[in-house]
């Protein structure tokens, strides 16, 4: 069975930065991955998406923007140029189109078993994606035969639905970004509104994700938020990346002509069946964005940016009309397609660890899986920083975390050196 130090899963650009990192410090190491570099871009993204965050920020280790275009937005396909460049400047020992099967504890390492024959490790990284899996609320199964269901997953581009009525679940950065490309397309969308992040694309000329990394907001640690378990449950802010630089707030898709209703409770006889939250959801929304905003502006002033830039501005409240429906027919053939945009979650079917919760989530500690040392994670919301969910901020984790295995590996050693039997 060969043997290495660090075994890897995953070729996305978290388990190319862990990669690199590892190179860095000279630990031997393999990338392992099911399909090939850039695998989740390649396969489960729309055709239209952009990234929503700007060129300049996709900051990896050894690795910066250089084109023409800082302030643009990746398109998929650049992103998969992205990530495949980078594989190639670090050089990352990347072995594609090989799928994990198990991973399982073997004396004080690992044995990691794939399609391809097995490997033994002393330690193992999890960078397999935090979006596997589309997440579906059990509702969906009351869903009447006649109504096409997709997930973001699924869904290419307004071409493959039904004409009809199209009914979007959920507001986070997909809903709202498939909720206006479908509307636009000719076919209506209803679009049901749970807990939201609203934020403007652009703030006193300056760039949303600009103003998070610069007042660093985005680099506030894991252990420093109050409530890490909900800060790492929290929707994605509502953005997208658009050549305009538009706001596609819940009031542009209103404008836009899209019926906004409450987050979907049941479906009961065919109806589906809205909460009656919808006006605390948004006024909640509206109040953490003029919070947010706030902060950025006491930042801009303690920075001495007031005059160098646009003056401080506040955007118009949601717009919810009086008596939004608190329910909808799905047997009228008024709505053809429900596209369920209710969140991704990862795939461990495959690790034979017991380090899982009861949701199937690995339990860690900032990436580092105190239960099973050796064992460790990197791509997941919230992970060490606000930013570990985003291409930029894979770089400062996947440090963290190669800083803690180096030491695991010293430790091990001289462990092993005063240990007879072991070797
Ligand atoms: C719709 C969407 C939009 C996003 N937009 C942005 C954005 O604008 N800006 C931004 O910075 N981030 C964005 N992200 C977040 C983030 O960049 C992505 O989730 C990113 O793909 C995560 O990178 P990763 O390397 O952790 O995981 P992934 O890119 O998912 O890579 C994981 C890899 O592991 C492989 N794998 C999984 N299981 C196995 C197995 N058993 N054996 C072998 N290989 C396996 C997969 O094939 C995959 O290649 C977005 C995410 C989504 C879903």
């Amino acid at each position: 069975m060969p043997t290495t130090t660090t075994v890897v899963i995953g070729a996305g650009h978290a388990g190319l930065a862990m990669s690199r990192c590892l190179t860095e410090r000279s630990i031997d190491h393999v990338v392992l991955e099911r399909g090939e570099v850039a695998n989740t871009w390649r396969a489960e993204r729309w055709d239209s998406l952009r990234l929503l965050t700007p060129n300049w920020q996709a900051r990896l280790p050894g690795y910066a923007y250089a084109g023409d275009d800082p302030d643009g937005y990746r398109s998929v396909n650049e992103v998969v140029d992205l990530v495949d460049d980078y594989a190639r400047t670090v050089a990352a020992p990347v072995h594609a189109h090989t799928t994990v099967t198990s991973v399982r504890r073997d004396g004080d390492g690992y044995t990691v078993a794939t399609d391809q024959g097995e490997w033994r490790a002393a330690t193992v990284v999890l960078a397999s994606g935090a979006c596997n899996v589309p997440v579906v609320p059990a509702v969906a199964e009351a869903v009447p035969a006649t109504v096409t269901t997709l997930t973001p997953a699924q869904y290419r581009n307004p071409g493959q639905l039904e004409e009809g009525g199209v009914l979007v679940v959920g507001a986070a950065a997909t809903g709202i970004q498939l909720a206006d490309e479908i509307h636009r397309s000719g076919r209506p969308v209803t679009l049901a509104v749970g807990e939201h992040v609203r934020a403007p694309r652009v703030y006193r000329g300056m760039d949303i994700q600009w103003w998070m990394d610069a007042t660093g907001l985005n680099d506030m640690r894991y252990d420093e938020v109050d409530d890490i378990v909900r800060a790492r449950r929290l929707p994605s802010m509502q953005l997208i990346g658009s050549a305009e630089r538009a706001t596609i707030d819940l009031n542009a898709l209103t404008a836009l002509g899209v019926t906004l209703v409450g987050r979907i409770a049941g479906i009961r006889d065919g109806t589906a069946q809205f909460a009656g939250s919808l006006r605390n959801v948004c006024a909640l929304a509206d109040l953490k964005l003029g919070r947010l905003l706030d902060t950025i502006d006491e930042w801009a002033g303690a920075s001495g940016l007031d005059d160098e830039i646009e003056p401080p501005r506040r955007f118009a409240p949601t717009e919810v009309v009086a008596a939004p429906p608190l329910g909808l027919d799905l047997t009228s053939g008024e709505i053809a397609t429900i596209v369920w945009a209710t969140g991704f979650r990862p795939d461990y079917s495959w690790l034979d660890v017991p380090v899982l919760d009861r949701k199937g989530m690995v339990r860690h500690d900032g990436g580092v899986v105190d239960e099973a040392p050796g064992l460790y994670i990197i791509g997941l919301p919230f992970l060490r920083r606000r930013k570990s969910t985003l291409i930029d901020g894979a770089g400062d984790d996947a440090r963290d975390l190669v800083a803690h295995l180096v030491a695991y590996l010293d430790d091990r050693s001289r462990h092993r050196a005063t240990s007879p039997g072991l070797s």
